[in-house]
């Protein structure tokens, strides 16, 4: 499917959870290392768990809690999560716009990371759920 988000790496560390509250699925992930688990949340904040999965232990060592997770199978693609107006440091990208740090027209205006390859985001989306 096309158009799927990819969260890059600018979410990293800031993870206000802006794109969880406009994501009709509940398929943007974050990760308890205390309970070892993957958990999409009804509302950012909210305490009302959606949905868990496991997580790959080699995948979610990476970034760990440090930035949140799309779920590709569960994405509809809606585009919600990555207008401009939603992540407030151009985290998050449709897949085949992810930036490989070739063009500079590529980036999201806020992203900080510009120049940056940011493809490796890509497969860690799909590696990091184990189920
Ligand atoms: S594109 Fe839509 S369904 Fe996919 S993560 Fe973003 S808001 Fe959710
Ligand atoms: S809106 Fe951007 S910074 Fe905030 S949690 Fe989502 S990807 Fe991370």
């Amino acid at each position: 499917m096309s158009g799927l988000a990819i969260i890059t790496e600018a979410c990293i560390d800031v993870k206000d959870r802006a794109c969880v509250d406009v994501c009709p699925v509940q398929c943007i992930y974050e990760f308890d290392p205390e309970k070892n688990v993957l958990f999409s949340e009804d509302e950012a904040g909210s305490g009302a768990i959606e949905n868990t999965h496991a997580p790959n232990p080699d995948a979610v060592v990476i970034f760990g809690d440090t930035l949140l997770y799309v779920n590709l199978e569960e994405c509809t693609s809606c585009t919600a999560c990555y207008q401009p107006d939603v992540c407030p440091v151009g985290a998050i990208y449709s897949e085949e716009q992810v930036p490989d740090g070739v063009t500079a027209t590529s980036y999201n205006s806020e992203d900080p990371n510009k120049g940056h390859d940011h493809t490796f985001f890509i497969q860690l989306s799909r590696d990091v759920f184990a189920d």
